[in-house]
């Protein structure tokens, strides 16, 4: 199974998915998205990990980008916790 990767704001509490299997994502959208992320962010607590981990540890919103929009992104709710994996 495929190991997926999240930047995690702690001040704003939440996480933006960029990588997958030691890569992090480049499209021209992908670089959008992890640009406004840290525009956004800028001198906050961030973390990079893996994104069972922060799933596991934190009840984060996901972000994700609406380009038909303004460009702006947009929260989803978390994921309900009896879905989340437990880390041993
Ligand atoms: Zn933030």
């Amino acid at each position: 199974m495929s190991r997926t990767y999240d930047i995690a704001c702690h001040d704003c509490r939440v996480v933006l998915w960029i990588g997958q299997d030691r890569r992090i994502y480049y499209t021209d959208r992908d670089l959008r998205k992890q640009r406004e992320f840290f525009y956004e962010h800028i001198e906050h607590r961030l973390e990079f990990n893996d994104s069972e981990t922060l799933s596991a540890r934190y009840d984060f919103k996901s972000l994700d980008f609406d380009e038909d929009e303004d460009g702006d992104f947009i929260e989803k709710e978390p994921m309900p916790l009896e879905n989340k994996v437990k880390i041993i």
